[in-house]
């Protein structure tokens, strides 16, 4: 008997594997420092701007999201007829899959990327093609290398989530310089708040003077509001026109709209969480380092570690010695790291612990 079949594509996209759920011994604190996810929650004051939209549940939303796109704009100093807001960036990089890419089209993507562009990629039918990186970064001349015709998009998260390395914005330039003018480049700047280095830039300049770049943006990272689901893009007319034509009409709920306008005004908490997270960061990678484990620079609120691959001090054991402490980092074969964990920044607490933790482990117990 026949039966539906799913379109071309859709079953070369390996399942997802979320990460496994942590069972530590009993009595022991759960850290999940897997996610990416703030230690300091959003703003209070988009606690209290999601409450107060509670009284009036039954009302569809404002549907082009119109108070989060002016907040946006005042924030940037963008113009806010040119951003789109979603459900997430992940719908915001699905859309642009939707709007630019089909059967027979080629996308790129870094070798350690992350996933939702070659998933976003192939369920519309589209091959995705990798471009490698050289130690854990970006390389703007392997991009151009494996340009076809047939490429349509060019994914690039800067920072990169999960290695935590960026390019400066001077390789960016010369890589949108180096593509075709029909080949969109998508920059996703979901840890920009996080860098603090002279030669990076979100790459607002890049979408202000080209028709083909555009700018992703989410608040799940800095701004606490993961559970929410908001993010957005800042593009040129004629993009925000064509992808605004297939977006769900209701695609950001009210509540997540207030909530992240409350969040974006609140400039005190970003300060405070990138300081933290600058100092954090700083502190692990030395005293990780110290324990003989190498830990690959980031700018981003995430340390990426890797392990050796001698017995009993593989990152498999690294995990499962953590996850019965509580500690609960990411393993990374699925991003083609079968070697490293990628830790979250987490509170003090939780960054001591890990470390204590790995001296332990690194010390045979
Ligand atoms: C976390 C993350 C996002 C944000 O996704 P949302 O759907 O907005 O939660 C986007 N890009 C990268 C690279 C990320 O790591």
């Amino acid at each position: 008997m026949s039966r539906p079949v799913p379109n071309p594509g859709i079953l070369d996209i390996a399942p997802y594997t979320p990460g496994k759920t942590p069972v530590p011994e009993p009595g022991r604190k759960v850290f999940k420092l897997s996610a990416n996810e703030t230690p300091f929650g959003p703003s209070p004051k988009a606690i209290e701007a999601f409450k107060r939209v509670a009284d009036h549940l039954e009302d569809y939303p404002e549907g082009t999201s119109r108070v989060l796109r002016e907040a946006i704009g005042r924030s940037f100093g963008l113009d806010p007829n040119r951003i789109i807001c979603g459900a997430g960036s992940d719908e915001i990089l699905n859309l642009l899959a939707h709007t630019y890419l089909g059967q027979g089209d080629e996308a790129i993507s870094t070798n350690h990327g992350f996933l939702v562009y070659p998933i976003a990629t192939m369920a519309v039918g589209a091959r995705n093609v990798i471009a490698e990186e050289t130690n854990l970064t970006c390389n703007v001349d392997a991009i151009l290398k494996v340009v076809t015709p047939k490429t349509k998009l060019v994914w690039l998260a800067n920072p990169n989530n999960p290695t935590g390395t960026y390019i400066p914005f001077d390789e960016v330039k010369r890589l949108r310089a180096g593509l075709p003018s029909h080949v969109l480049l998508v920059l996703d700047a979901a840890y920009c708040d996080y860098v603090s280095r002279n030669d990076y830039e979100m790459g607002i300049e890049l979408v202000a003077t080209t028709e083909n770049t555009v700018v992703t943006h989410t608040f799940s990272k800095i701004h606490g509001l993961a559970a929410l689901r908001v993010g957005w893009m800042f593009g040129p007319e004629h993009i925000i026109d064509a992808v605004n034509r297939i977006r769900g009409p209701f695609n950001v709920s009210t509540p997540a709209m207030y909530a992240a306008v409350a969040a974006i005004e609140d400039t005190g908490h970003q300060g405070m969480s990138k300081q933290f997270t600058e100092t954090w960061r700083n502190w692990l990678t030395e005293e990780i380092t110290k324990l003989g484990l190498r830990v690959t620079p980031s700018v981003a609120n995430f340390v990426l570690i890797h392990f050796p691959t001698d017995n009993g001090r593989t990152s498999d054991d690294a995990d499962a010695f953590l996850t019965k402490r509580g500690l609960v980092l990411r393993a990374l074969k699925n991003y083609g790291l079968p070697h490293s964990l990628r830790m979250t920044i987490g509170t003090e607490e939780a960054n001591r612990l890990v470390v204590d933790a790995l001296r332990e482990f690194m010390a045979g117990k």
